[in-house]
């Protein structure tokens, strides 16, 4: 029926649309050329049988990572994070604009950043700009330039040279934004809220949970809110953890409001409760809170007020995390998952009864749609043969000196989780194992 084809791969639970069946999947030049009922025997170059407890999903799409090449490339760099992302089955990964240096505030910055992922690519790479009161000249061109929108903070970043927007600066830049139909992403937490509440110190989760208060949060995301409303430009919360602010989230989206939100695999599977003192690894923020909250965040992933969920991959060196100390109040504040996130939402999703197909449509689908990636997202025809070959009834145990990230610490080290990802293919070849063959492509905004 077809000529041979480069790639397919053959199973009885393959997810297409939003169920698993019996498909033969084929590919051609990077691309899903056919998909098949299980018998057709497509001829392909390649051919992959799904064992009996392997599942086909399309690859990941992480939006929320922290390369933090070039400049602070001991933390981690694109080599390290996307061989992490490959054993993760996310195929493709938008790196954040802050942490390395210089930030990508500029095209000359973003001009930089590509140039450190030449010959490191394991997977598709694309980038965010970075909103910043220096930089709000540079908005047009770095859109031009192809980023997939911009991140901007709405409190201090955490690095000194990635300076934060006030509301009204926001505002500016939402209008200017809207004017090309550019996406912002905000760190909503509120500097004031911050500056209010007890500062972090010493080794007790409890202050450090007091330091980062709910309130800040929810008020940083009312901000938003609102000067969404009034320019009307696109706006998406990062990493949501105050489940108090979904009524106003879910209210706002009737009103028409153009509001997206994603959380991530750590404020799904782990709780304040749980975070042993001085476990500086569980240190991000906005901060891991209690089970009651985390479980309003799993309604929030089911009744649709929550798009997306994404790594915030925020890894520092070990140093930097006070091990010794265990100090909340120093220690950098971000949690490194890269390579665990499916099987940490899955195995949380298990417990609570929620389907495979459904986590992937937070993983791979909806952030696929939140940037724009055509053809990333699914399984269908047209699309990028970006697939993932999971084992979702295996079970491992974290050992952080096996994961391929840079710095070996990780809040999940010791935990038993669910899903080996045996496989992952980007645009129809298998990565592979010993990681010497990078192909990964540079994406850009609109790109399909
Ligand atoms: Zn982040």
């Amino acid at each position: 029926m077809t000529d041979r084809l480069d790639l397919v791969v053959r199973g009885e639970r393959v997810l297409t649309g939003d169920r698993f069946q019996p498909c033969e999947v084929g590919a051609r030049a990077g691309r899903i050329e056919v998909i098949a009922p299980l018998g057709t025997a497509l001829a392909g170059d390649r051919v992959v049988e799904l064992a009996a407890d392997e599942v086909l999903l399309p690859g990941l799409v992480d939006t929320h990572v922290h390369v933090n090449e070039p400049g602070r490339t001991d933390w981690e760099g694109f080599e390290t994070a996307t061989r992490a992302a490959a054993r993760g089955g996310v195929t493709t990964l938008v790196d954040m604009p802050l942490n390395s240096i210089p930030p990508t505030v500029s095209v000359a910055a973003l001009r930089e950043k590509v140039a450190a992922t030449e010959g490191k690519r394991h997977v598709d790479v694309g980038f965010w700009g970075g909103a910043t009161p220096e930089s709000l000249g540079e908005l047009r061109s770095l859109h031009d330039a192809g980023v997939m929108g911009f991140k901007c903070f709405l409190l201090h970043s955490g690095v000194e040279e990635f300076g934060h927007l006030d509301g009204d600066g926001l505002e500016h830049a939402l209008r200017e934004l809207a004017g090309y139909d550019a996406l912002m992403v905000v760190h909503a937490e509120d500097a004031e809220a911050i500056d209010q509440a007890p500062p972090a110190a010493g080794a007790g989760y409890d202050g450090f949970l007091r330091s980062r208060p709910r309130a800040a949060e929810n008020r940083a995301i009312a901000e938003v809110i609102e000067r969404a409303r009034r320019t009307g430009a696109r706006v998406h919360v990062l990493h949501l953890s105050s489940a108090e602010a979904l009524p106003m989230i879910a209210s706002a989206r009737r009103d028409g409001v153009r509001i997206t939100v994603e959380t991530c695999p750590h404020y799904l599977a782990l709780a304040a409760e749980d975070v042993p003192d001085g476990a500086t690894a569980f240190k991000c923020c906005p901060p891991i809170r209690e089970a009651s909250n985390r479980e309003l965040l799993w309604q929030g992933l089911q009744d649709g007020t929550i798009d997306c969920v994404v790594s915030d991959h925020s890894p520092s060196t070990i140093d930097l995390k006070n091990l010794e100390t265990g100090d909340f109040g120093t220690a950098w504040g971000g949690v490194a998952s890269l390579q665990l996130g499916l099987s940490i939402v899955w195995t949380a999703a298990r417990e609570r009864g929620i389907d495979l197909a459904e986590v992937v449509r937070w993983m791979s689908t909806a952030p696929a749609a939140l940037v724009g990636l055509g053809a990333k997202g699914a399984i269908a025809v047209g699309r990028d043969a970006d697939l993932v070959v999971l084992a979702p009834d295996e079970a491992f145990v974290v050992d952080p000196a096996a994961l391929e990230h840079r710095n070996a610490i990780t809040p999940y080290a010791g935990a038993t989780l669910w899903g080996v990802v045996r496989r992952t293919v980007l645009a129809g070849v298998e990565i592979d194992v010993a990681f010497d063959r990078p192909a990964g492509r540079l994406i850009w905004r609109g790109a399909s």
